[in-house]
């Protein structure tokens, strides 16, 4: 089966993590720091906070931004479940704005007019989180000039976008949001096993997560409860949990971030040459904005005649060992939130869009050869 995602692990990789396994520190050693120190200098922000996923960094980053219960978050329908569970882990609601049909990101105008309707009801998020579907930016100026409209916090879910980059600049330098969430699972763009970060250029946000990730402990003396009772003092000053990332998957981190640039070219280069291969045949490719410089995490084409020609080629497809996929179930529809009161219909376009998408398989691993064979596979399979 060809994957629709995979890692790529190559010697160093190896040879890192073996290192660190040889070192005096498996983790909270000095890998944590160095990893969290690139990803600053990657993405130009002032701050990192690693921890052990993206669905941890948006659970601390909602916290940091003070989410709690009464308080709503927004969000897009067209991601990963994780990005609303944040908002119900620290008692919030969540609700969800419409996609673009033709970004597939969470559409502005449909924020805008939501946002109208919200001030006028008393029921504004205190945070929205847009999510770079596929790795390509949201419009970022605009969300970020409603944000100052309408007072809310911008939490950016780029677990699919590190290497990217908005208005010739990195995504996750944050000049548009509060902070900005990566993920390192093996499918995304560069991987530690199961891993996360947030970058933010607010040094208080930054402290109250590496707070948060170790079960709310301070060791600064500044910020006890009183005086502590010698050099072992640490206080628990709120409740925390245990986030941490190790230094055995920083070492990995490390060593795969050398490699990032080249991956997202590698992923580049397949992308331009599907929209080439796939131009004649009755399928519609994915576009970006031209200020938006993809991550290619994936290449998701849509089907014309809705879902029962989706099912059709995804099963032909399947059939013939490759792994296509389906990204995303809209999050709204799924039981837990069908249970606490959303329709399908709530979000149309991403329903309309769920039922024709179909994501080809695209990592850096896949070769020419392979590339015509996916291809030549769904020619037949759209016939
Ligand atoms: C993968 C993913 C997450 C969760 O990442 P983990 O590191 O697996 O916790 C969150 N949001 C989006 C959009 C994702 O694709």
């Amino acid at each position: 089966m060809i994957a629709y995602g995979k890692q790529q692990i190559n010697q160093a990789d190896i040879d890192a993590v073996v290192d660190t396994l040889r070192s005096d520190w498996l983790t909270q050693g000095p890998l944590v720091e160095r990893f969290e120190q690139a990803i600053c200098d990657y993405t130009r922000s002032a701050h990192t906070v690693a921890v052990n996923s993206a669905t941890s960094a948006l659970h601390l980053a909602c916290l940091a931004l003070g989410l709690g219960k009464g308080d709503r978050l927004w969000t897009s329908p067209n991601t990963f479940v994780a990005s609303a569970n944040c908002a119900r882990y620290c008692g919030a609601e969540v609700d969800f704005v419409d996609i673009d049909p033709h970004t597939y990101n969470m559409s502005t105008q449909a924020l805008a007019q939501k946002l109208h309707i919200a001030e006028q009801q008393g029921k504004l998020p205190k945070i929205v989180v847009p999510v770079h579907f596929a790795g390509h930016s949201c419009d970022m100026q605009a969300i970020h000039a409603l944000s100052q409209q309408y007072g809310f916090a911008i939490i950016e879910d780029a677990s699919h976008a590190i290497g990217a980059r908005y208005r010739d600049e990195p995504i996750g330098n944050c000049r548009y949001s509060d902070i900005t969430v990566f993920s390192f699972h093996p499918v995304k763009i560069i991987t530690t096993g199961e891993g996360g970060a947030a970058t933010t250029n607010d040094p208080r946000l930054a402290e109250h997560m590496q707070r948060l990730r170790s079960h709310g402990i301070t060791r600064d003396e500044a910020l006890f409860a009183g005086p502590g009772d010698g050099d072992w003092s640490y206080q628990q000053i709120e409740l925390g949990f245990n986030y941490r990332i190790t230094d055995i998957q920083c070492a990995l981190g490390l060593s795969q971030l050398k490699r990032l640039d080249e991956f997202v070219s590698r992923r580049q280069a397949l992308a331009a040459s599907y929209d080439q291969l796939l131009a004649t045949l009755p399928i519609t490719p994915p576009v970006h904005a031209d200020d938006c410089y993809p991550s290619w995490h994936l290449y998701v084409i849509t089907v014309q005649q809705g879902m029962a020609q989706r099912k059709r080629v995804f099963d032909a497809m399947r059939c013939a060992g490759i792994g296509v996929n389906v990204h995303y179930i809209p999050v709204h529809t799924q039981p837990y939130y069908r249970r606490l009161g959303f329709q399908p219909n709530d979000c149309p376009q991403a329903m309309s869009y769920y039922q024709s998408c179909i994501t080809l398989p695209l990592h850096p691993g896949i070769d020419n050869r392979q590339q015509h064979d996916i291809v030549n596979t769904l020619q037949q399979a759209l016939q």
